[in-house]
């Protein structure tokens, strides 16, 4: 797929929506396995992003992603905040040297840094279970709605490994990982920003 900078707008506008639609599910997904907050964490993260959006109207990919990674880094706690800020700053290091870089190449920067930062691997019960397919399935020209859906539901026979469902230990297995579910939304949107 390509990513110029309204379509990264409209990806960003159609995340947002889903994140404010999703937060209490989100909340729901983080209470079994851990401390009920990734709801109101992305709900935060994504109101403030539309706000600088808004604010600062970057005029390029570039300012967004940097734009985008400045306040996720800023404005969101826990453990999500710092990961999907990581993302954002992966990718936008491989915009940055080279932006001719196609959208796959800039996806695989952001899910390298995540798994730098966070050290997980797949099958770790973590939002790299939907990067990571997502990623491969785009480099391939493969990716729908489906694998996107498929990927976050792999996520419930696991037993976590990383972050705070690690702690409960057996008892996370039969539970969909949050950060994998706000993931899985992230590529829905990016979809549906290319659709328009
Ligand atoms: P916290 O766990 O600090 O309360 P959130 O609830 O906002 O933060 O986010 C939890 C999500 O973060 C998990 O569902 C998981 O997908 C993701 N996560 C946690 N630790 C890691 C890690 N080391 N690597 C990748 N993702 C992680
Ligand atoms: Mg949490
Ligand atoms: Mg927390």
């Amino acid at each position: 797929m390509n990513m110029d900078l309204q379509t990264g707008i409209r990806w960003m506008e159609l995340f947002n929506e889903d994140i404010q639609q999703n937060k209490d599910y989100l909340t729901q997904l983080d209470t079994p396995i851990g401390d009920s907050d990734h709801g109101n964490n992305m709900s935060r993260g994504m109101d403030q992003v539309i706000q600088a959006i808004e604010a600062e109207s970057p005029d390029s990919l570039e300012a967004l992603l940097k734009l985008v990674t400045s306040t996720l880094l800023s404005k969101v706690g826990g453990a999500s905040g710092p990961l999907y800020g990581s993302a954002f700053m992966g990718m936008l290091k491989i915009l940055k040297g080279d932006n001719t870089s196609s959208w796959d190449k800039v996806l695989r920067g952001g899910l390298d840094s995540i798994q730098k930062r966070g050290k997980a691997e797949v099958g770790d019960k973590t939002m790299v279970d939907v990067w990571a397919p997502v990623v491969k399935s785009l480099e391939n020209k493969q990716l729908t709605h489906v694998v996107i859906e498929e990927a976050v539901e792999a996520t419930k026979p696991l037993k976590a490994k990383k972050g705070r469902a690690s702690y409960v230990g057996d008892r996370s297995i039969g539970h969909i990982d949050p950060g994998a579910y706000s993931s899985a939304l992230l590529f829905q949107a990016m979809l549906k920003s290319e659709e328009k």
